[in-house]
């Protein structure tokens, strides 16, 4: 089955895709419709937390919607109040809503945030977020995001978005004013590259906003659901954030983002949010599965085992073909290279025979690693030496 036999033409072609499709998957591999076999280090870009298809997931799917689908978010419903539980009990967050993606969380962080200033702070609106960061392909979370190019594309921008850099408090500070209501931030800024805000920059950020009575919002969408060997990336400060968001791993491939907010921020009046799928019962039941297994310590430690297993093998390569060394907290991790040809390398590995391998390039001289959480040492083991078989190739070249 060739690919040529498909015509893509219907598709509205918003990314270059390459001339394969998937048909299946389980665990960390892809096949695709010659049933070629792919390692796969892209997961749906940090999405698939236990994996293509996990048995745990696929039982789940298949127990709740047998039971209830959709009743709509105007009723309750029992997965919803079991996962928000769950959420609340092991953060430092009082109250969930769920959506079905973190562009969507984000937004309501962001109207959540401006509903609080207009109540505590006369009406202040705006929020300080980083250069290069990254919360997603909304309006209003474009102009959030620091991407550069982004302030233009579709413009004009959604007003109240002060850029500062990441890992420099002055930056922050000196965009303070009467109108600032708000910081958000990533943890680890992940589209622009595995960039991890520091501890130290954390508490001070935690400082200075309660020093303003501005909100401390986290984006988590990439960094949450144990993808960094803690359940939240923020737990590694000691810091609690007022504002939390959750997406990709927390359904584990399903459409589904939580926003978190303590209780004093809470401010939404009845109307004020809303979405016709927010917190379904498919779901969220898929979700608290999700969290059954990721949230045991066994299971966290287990992805910090892991995560310096592919930490040491990335900085071996480094070190043996001069590259400039690996970053990231547990399984977020980024390998940068001497010179712009990741792009080359994630075609070479995607190539490979007879099995290939996935990898992702968020920047030209940069590879990122985000594997599924549950990923066995021997898939990390075979990352590793396919990887090196391609940088070998390629220092003869
Ligand atoms: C992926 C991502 C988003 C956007 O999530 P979508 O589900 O694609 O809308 C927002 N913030 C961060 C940090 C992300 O990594």
């Amino acid at each position: 089955m060739e690919f040529s036999k498909f015509d893509v033409s219907s598709l509205m072609e918003i990314t270059k895709r390459p001339d394969l499709l998937f048909v299946r998957g389980s665990g960390s591999w892809l096949e695709d419709q010659n049933g070629k076999r792919y390692l796969d280090f892209i997961q749906g870009w940090a999405v698939n937390s236990l994996g293509h298809s996990s048995p745990e997931m696929v039982l789940a799917l298949r127990e709740q919607s047998q039971l209830l689908i959709n009743p709509s978010p105007a009723f309750y419903n029992i997965p919803s109040i079991n996962l928000a539980s769950r959420l609340t009990s092991n953060s430092c967050f009082d109250r969930v809503f769920f959506a079905n993606s973190g562009a969507e969380a984000n937004e309501g962080a962001i109207k959540l945030a401006r509903k609080w200033g207009q109540i505590n702070k006369k009406g202040a609106y705006k929020i300080i977020t980083m250069k290069d960061s990254f919360h997603g392909r909304t309006i209003a979370t474009m102009s959030a995001s620091g991407k550069p190019g982004w302030d233009s594309i579709f413009k004009p921008q959604v007003d109240g978005f002060l850029k500062a850099e990441i890992n420099n408090i002055s930056s922050v500070e000196s965009l303070i004013d009467n109108n600032v209501v708000a910081i958000m931030l990533e943890p680890i800024q992940g589209e622009s590259g595995v960039i991890p805000a520091n501890i130290e920059f954390l508490k001070d950020l935690r400082i200075l906003a309660k020093k303003h009575d501005l909100l401390l919002i986290v984006d988590e969408v990439q960094t949450g659901m144990g993808r960094t060997g803690k359940l939240f990336a923020y737990q590694y400060s000691d810091i609690e954030p007022d504002i939390m968001t959750l997406g990709k791993g927390i359904g584990g491939g399903l459409p589904l983002s939580a926003l978190l907010a303590r209780e004093e921020v809470c401010v939404f009046a009845y109307g004020d949010q809303g979405g016709t799928y927010n917190g379904n019962p498919l779901c969220t039941a898929v979700g608290l599965a999700v969290f059954d297994i990721i949230s045991k310590k066994e299971f966290l430690d287990s992805v910090l085992r892991k995560a310096d297993r592919l930490s040491k093998g990335l900085m071996h390569l480094s070190n043996k073909y001069s590259l400039l060394g690996e970053r990231g907290f547990g399984l977020l991790r980024a390998l940068v290279l001497s010179s712009n040809d990741a792009n080359h390398i994630v075609e070479e590995a995607r190539n490979l025979t007879p099995e290939g391998l996935l990898l992702n390039a968020p920047r030209p001289n940069l590879l990122r690693f985000m594997p599924s959480l549950n990923v066995t040492d021997a898939e990390i083991d075979l990352l590793l030496e396919k990887l090196d078989y391609i940088f070998e190739r390629i220092s003869k070249d």
